[in-house]
């Protein structure tokens, strides 16, 4: 039995990592994500099975407790927290797993000083980078929750020489670390290091902002998950350098989609202090336009789109807001009754997180086959009669494919401007998050439908089923 147990535990280890692995792989499409999603889920059910049956675990009802907490505070927290607040929300989750990591190696520096145990090289270098990694994440997160929350200002907050500062202050943890390896278990020199990487983290987010913060918040992710595989290498637990690992590299692959989809480079990202107020150009913004705008009502809009042959739905973060997805599922179907081909056009950084548009149309039953990426749609516009735009604006901004001057230039857009006709349905004239004005709503082809995307979209079905 005593042999047994630990095989066991390590043979459940590697049936867990080949769920993370087989449920990851699952996610990479929205028809099979559900599924992806309870596969891991099983892995993550079985890791912990595995590992509370270790030998080494002390005290189970602190555990228990632990556990209890944990999953009143999670629920509670699934059930409230809105769609667009998830982008905070997993930042703050990011800082636990940080916590969470940082704590492994205090604990393990605590035990070997306790204990009086020779504190080997290896043991010194695994708790410095469970000690750095853990804490840049923590306190990095925290520092992207705030911003995203509003508890902080959301523009980048810079100072001179910012960057060399921080440069020499990681500069400095590796000099301290060198003398922890020198004399090992030393307290003062371990809470030392602690202090800088907390420091670290603040240094690090602070002069990022505006819309690169859910970029910032991805990397993160990508950190708590290097901070777990730090804690793993600590107290040598193989499940946890695995997971660790798949969350570092499949969070590093999401930052560069962001990067890719803004077309924005990570270092641009992390160094360019975007969307500072020096750094972007905001024309005619907030509708200071000169131009002037054609509007229509909810009953000329339901004739356009009730006699077009095809229409291609436009989702944005107005959508997400006004959570209309299922009033925009409703007008789709009222559409389909009448002959009219409808088709949902995605782009990827739609929203405030990547799969944003997705997630909630999959909440509103949208059929997947509806749903078309950016490169499949594009061709498809200049044979779209109606392009229905809801609540989206930079991710339909022409001025990124024809304006050097824009902060956005070179982001691949929807090119609903193509479309025969275009119906905007937003609340006023306001600029998306990127803050530019968007030539798309003063050409000729293109009404606006002023109003609250679930109020206009609730109109337009009751219109369109009187045609
Ligand atoms: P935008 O943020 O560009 O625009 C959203 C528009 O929705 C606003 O202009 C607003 O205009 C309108 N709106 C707000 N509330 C409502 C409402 N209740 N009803 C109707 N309209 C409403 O959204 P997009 O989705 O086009 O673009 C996403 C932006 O976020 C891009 O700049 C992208 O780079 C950025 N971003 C996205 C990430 C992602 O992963 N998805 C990550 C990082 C950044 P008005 O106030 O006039 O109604």
């Amino acid at each position: 039995m005593t042999d047994f147990l630990p095989t066991g535990i390590e043979l459940s280890y590697l049936v867990a990592a080949s769920l993370f692995i087989f449920g990851l792989k699952k996610l990479g499409s929205p028809a099979t994500a559900r599924q992806g999603n309870v596969i891991a889920a099983v892995g993550m059910l079985l890791a912990i099975v595995a590992t509370l049956l270790e030998r080494q675990v002390l005290n189970y009802q602190m555990i228990l407790l632990a556990l209890v907490i944990g999953s009143v505070l999670g629920v509670i927290a699934a059930l409230k927290v809105q769609m667009t607040d998830m982008p905070q929300m997993v930042g703050l989750l990011n800082g636990l797993g940080g916590a969470a990591s940082a704590l492994v190696g205090i604990g393990e520096f605590w035990r070997l000083l306790s204990t009086g145990e020779p504190v080997t090289l290896y043991a010194t270098i695994t708790i410095i980078l469970g000690v750095l990694i853990g804490g840049v994440t923590l306190t990095g997160s925290l520092v992207a929750f705030a911003k995203l929350q509003g508890l902080l200002p959301g523009a980048p907050m810079t100072f001179p020489l910012q960057q060399p500062i921080n440069a020499l202050i990681l500069i400095g943890f590796f000099v301290v670390s060198g003398f922890l390896i020198a004399t090992p278990g030393h307290l003062s020199i371990f809470l030392g290091l602690l202090a800088i990487s907390l420091l670290l983290g603040v240094l690090f987010v602070i002069p990022i902002g505006g819309g690169d913060m859910p970029v910032v918040i991805s990397l993160l992710n990508s950190y708590s998950g290097l901070a777990a595989s730090a804690a793993g290498f600590v107290v040598m637990n193989n499940m946890l350098i695995i997971a660790g690992a798949l969350v570092g590299a499949s969070g590093i692959i999401l930052t560069q989609i962001m990067c890719k989809a803004m077309n924005r480079s990570l270092a641009s990202v992390l160094f360019g202090a975007f969307g500072s107020s020096g750094s972007v150009a905001i024309a005619g913004a907030s509708g200071s336009s000169d131009q002037t705008v054609k509007s229509v009502d909810a009953e000329e809009a339901a004739m356009m789109l009730g006699y077009a042959r095809n229409v291609v739905i436009v989702p944005g973060y107005g959508m997400a807001v006004a959570q209309a997805q299922h009033a925009v599922r409703e007008l789709a179907d009222q559409l389909d009754k009448l002959g009219v081909e409808v088709k949902y056009a995605i782009h990827p950084v739609a929203g405030r997180m990547p799969g944003h548009m997705n997630v909630l149309l999959a909440e509103a039953n949208v059929p997947y086959p509806q749903l078309y990426d950016m490169d499949d749609i594009n061709p498809q516009f200049d044979e779209t009669d109606v392009a229905l735009v809801i609540g989206a604006n930079d991710v339909v901004n022409p001025a990124a494919r024809s304006d050097a001057g824009s902060p956005i230039y070179g982001m691949p857009i929807l090119e609903v401007d193509k479309a025969k006709h275009a119906i905007v349905i937003k609340r006023g004239m306001s600029t998306g998050f990127a803050g530019v004005d968007n030539e798309l709503f003063y050409k000729d082809k293109t009404m606006m439908l002023f109003g609250s995307a679930k109020d206009v979209v609730a109109q337009l079905v009751s219109q369109v089923k009187q045609l």
